[in-house]
């Protein structure tokens, strides 16, 4: 089992909330809470391809939104 990786996309700030992406699994909207979460990387991405899927807004996101 694994992490999610989250690169935090929010400003930062005072006062301003922790969003980010996760890197290897592509879902969007994570908090800081979620980074304690199991990470299902249903690709099973290494981290470039994550990466280049993270940047890239064409490529299929992972079915692991909404849980
Ligand atoms: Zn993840």
């Amino acid at each position: 089992m694994r992490y999610h990786a989250i690169e935090r996309t929010s400003p930062k700030g005072p006062g301003q909330p922790f969003i980010g992406t996760c890197w290897q699994c592509g879902m969007t909207g994570l908090k800081a809470s979620d980074a304690l979460k199991e990470c299902e990387n249903p690709a099973n991405l290494t981290q470039d391809e994550s990466v280049l899927r993270a940047i890239d807004p064409s490529a299929p996101k992972g079915n692991g939104e909404g849980k």
